[in-house]
């Protein structure tokens, strides 16, 4: 019988323990890549590396807390951006509250090309409200249209969760020889705190806007250089109807905490608005 997923990456993992010289009091263990902490085997579960619900297939070992906790605080986030985006780009809906002459309703929004269709949800609206409004309607008092679209997403989980799939995928790559890396465990601490504000997220993380990438994958790792500090440009693809591609730069293991934290914060004063060129040849999957 073949060794299932979990079992062969269980395997592969003890070995990348062992080249990074960690010990574990148990042969069946693995260290826990979010938490840090010795996992047994039964303890340890199947993680997506990108979730599910944004296109993401390859996986990971994580202990089960980390897997139950993090993919709740963090994969919703990472969904319902996509899904607004989507709905920005003509597909499906964006949930809004539409405020008309003090009545106040539940909406969505259809946002087409030089349109947009404001449809009222009765069913998540008081019945009052909406035929007091549909009343004003009739009576031509047509005031003014506040709409407020609903997000839906909070921007530090989602950005937590971005740097969480990144740290993840160049886990995966590189095994705990890299992610024992003091300027790693910074990134490993943050992901698991979001409260700390070192390092800061807006300094890492960014999107690609200029169109599309010719990766089927769901995240690709680029090394890259800025006046000789190296980093790992990790890309997140986040696919629904759409794609958004998201960026994460990570360290090299030889780079230095302090070195790595000051070259991204200069670089992401320094490019905003600049064109980022990417070497296709030299990916990492
Ligand atoms: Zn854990």
């Amino acid at each position: 019988m073949s060794p299932s997923q979990k079992e062969s990456l269980f395997d592969h993992y003890r070995k990348s323990l062992a080249a990074a010289d960690l010990k574990t009091t148990h042969q069946d263990s693995l260290i826990c890549p979010l938490c840090w902490q010795e996992t047994r085997f039964d303890d340890l579960s199947l993680e997506h590396i990108m979730p599910g619900s944004v296109g993401g297939k390859r996986c990971i070992l994580t202990c089960t807390q980390c897997n139950n906790e993090h993919g709740s605080s963090f994969d919703s986030h990472l969904a319902q951006f996509q899904k607004l985006r989507d709905g920005f780009k003509g597909h499906g809906t964006i949930p809004a509250k539409l405020k008309v002459l003090g009545k106040e309703v539940v909406a969505n929004v259809e946002w087409g090309d030089g349109y947009k269709n404001i449809n009222i949800v009765g069913k998540a609206s008081n019945p009052a409200e909406v035929s007091a409004m549909q009343d004003d309607a009739k009576a031509g008092n047509v005031g003014e249209l506040n709409l407020t679209l609903l997000y839906g997403y909070n921007k530090n989980n989602f950005q937590t969760g971005l740097l969480r799939c990144a740290y993840l995928a160049v886990f995966k790559c590189f095994g705990y020889e890299y992610a024992n890396h003091e300027v790693v465990q910074v990134i490993r601490r943050r992901i698991c705190d979001s409260t700390l504000e070192h390092p800061r997220l807006e300094s890492l993380i960014g999107e690609l806007r200029d169109g599309s990438l010719p990766y089927r994958d769901s995240y690709v790792i680029v090394p890259g250089n800025v006046n000789g500090v190296e980093f790992f440009l990790v890309i997140l693809l986040l696919r629904k109807e759409t794609v958004t591609n998201q960026f994460v730069y990570m360290p090299v293991p030889v780079a230095r905490c302090d070195e790595f934290c000051d070259m991204m914060e200069r670089s992401s004063k320094d490019n905003d608005g600049k064109k980022l060129t990417i070497p296709h040849e030299l990916v990492f999957t």
